[in-house]
């Protein structure tokens, strides 16, 4: 069997139904005879928002809003799927439709009555875009030669039971879709599935946190042992920083693992956290490409990728809150640094930048942590200072730390930004600055023009 090619269009490729027909045309350019296409599509741009909209609106009991919400989107699907389909709808997409009323209306009429949505029940709901998307893509393929299979990713994606944040079961996974893709697959096959659902151990559906279909394209991608996994999106790659802050950042043509990896983990949206890992593995090459200039530039993330740059591009994440945890009476003694971390992994929070001195440390942590939780439990050996309302500003380049002065000119070229705190990761690949959120966007692009414009040194 050929390797398999794993196509995903995020929520920006699938807007409408003119980006549908276009997606469709782009996986049958790319589709060769005898060898099967795995399609990975999210839901419709900003579907999945609407969704959780929804779900919180109910939770607040008040159900009419959730309840038009809902009408609302259902609405937008039909109207999309007799844009591209005609007047009448298939068999897949009436059924997509109605199992969405089923399913989701009594949930939402519940958690309004209840005044409370479990995150079983608000996964089931904002999961709800993907199946209604993949339906309409397939049956607008299968409408012509080759057609399409649609496989429920549900019954493939096998995950753990941490609802909104579920963890893929990569071994479950190979072999739901040693059962469900490759036979079709095999056959040369177009088939679609969605993105950012799975199932846990007793089929409750679960999802991977919000952008997540790009993680299962790469999970999938793993499981078929694909050529490719290319992930399909609304700009030509992975560009030297973030295009919402920094109008001219330019697509990187080819990154390491590590560097992609890195950007992802520190705030480049254009790929999910943790998509790289699975492709890492197998040395699966990934592509980051745009559906609206598909003859344009994109990026290829490869173990060869690396290029001995300094910095290769740049990210941005925010906010998060920095804790600087001071004990005087640590100074020469031992076991400090134990007894900060004992306290961060009984309340379950993940730390993200430590850095340390004789008698401080200081950690970075993401919104959501349990702030006053964890300022008692440390107050109880050490002054603990927080400062909320920050972010972190990320320079990343496989050869960073081999090259003398990086730090420095980053630095100089923030002028009157404060950095509050510099991490030289110890991936060597990251050099990490945090300031205030307000200033965040300005130091990328002072960083940006101290690295990437014409007149900057290499
Ligand atoms: P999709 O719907 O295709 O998953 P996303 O909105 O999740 O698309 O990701 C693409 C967006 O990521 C881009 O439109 C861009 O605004 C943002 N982005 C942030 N940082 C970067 C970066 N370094 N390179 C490319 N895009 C980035
Ligand atoms: N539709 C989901 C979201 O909006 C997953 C994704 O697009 O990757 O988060
Ligand atoms: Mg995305």
């Amino acid at each position: 069997m050929r390797p398999p090619l794993v196509m995903k269009f995020g929520g920006s490729s699938v807007a409408d139904a003119p980006r549908l027909a276009n997606v469709a045309g782009l996986v049958r350019a790319d589709h060769e005879e005898g060898r099967g296409t795995l399609v990975v599509l999210s839901a419709l741009g900003g579907a999945t928002d609407a969704l959780i909209k929804a779900g919180k609106s109910a939770a607040r009991g008040e159900e009419a809003e959730a309840l038009g919400l809902f009408e609302a989107l259902l609405q937008r699907h039909l109207q999309t799927s007799r844009d591209l389909l005609g007047p009448r709808l298939p068999a897949l997409v009436e059924e997509a439709l109605e199992a969405a009323r089923k399913d989701i209306l009594p949930i939402l009429r519940g958690a309004a009555l209840l005044k409370e949505l479990p995150a079983r029940s608000a996964d089931l709901i904002a999961g709800r875009g993907e199946l209604l998307s993949s339906a309409l893509l397939a049956a607008y393929l299968d409408q012509a030669s080759p057609g399409a299979a649609w496989v429920d990713a549900r019954q493939v994606v096998k995950t753990d039971s941490r609802f909104g944040q579920a963890r893929p079961d990569a071994q479950a996974i190979k072999a739901a879709a040693a059962a469900r893709l490759l036979p079709l697959l095999g056959e040369g096959q177009i088939v679609v599935t969605q993105g950012y659902i799975g199932s846990d151990p007793y089929q409750t559906p679960t999802t991977l946190g919000r952008g997540g279909s790009d993680y299962s394209a790469s999970l999938l991608g793993a499981a078929v042992e694909a050529q490719e996994i290319q992930i399909w999106t609304d700009v030509e790659g992975v560009l030297t920083g973030d295009p919402r802050v920094v109008p001219e950042a330019r697509p990187v043509e080819v990154l390491g693992y590590d560097e992609a990896a890195e950007l992802a983990a520190f705030g480049a949206k254009v790929l999910h956290p943790a998509t790289i890992l699975p492709a890492v593995e197998l040395g699966i090459p990934v592509t980051v490409r745009n559906s609206l200039l598909p003859q344009g530039r994109f990026t290829t993330i490869s173990k060869e990728g690396t290029r001995g740059r300094a910095v290769t591009a740049l990210a941005s994440r925010g906010p998060i809150t920095v804790l600087s945890i001071r004990s005087p009476g640590m100074l020469g003694g031992s076991g400090f640094l134990a007894r900060i971390f004992e306290v961060f992994g009984r309340l379950g929070v993940s730390v993200d930048l430590v850095s340390t001195s004789e008698v401080t440390v200081s950690v970075t942590v993401d919104e959501g942590a349990p702030l006053e939780a964890l300022r008692k439990e440390l107050s109880t050996f050490s002054e603990v200072r927080v400062e909320e309302d920050r972010a972190v500003v990320a320079l990343v380049g496989d050869a960073l730390r081999r090259t003398p002065g990086i730090a420095g000119r980053a630095l100089a070229s923030l002028g009157n930004i404060n950095v509050e705190m510099i991490s030289l990761g110890a991936s060597e690949i990251n050099l990490s600055l945090v300031v205030g959120r307000a200033v965040a966007p300005e130091a990328q692009r002072l960083l940006h023009e101290a690295f990437f414009s014409k007149e900057a040194r290499p």
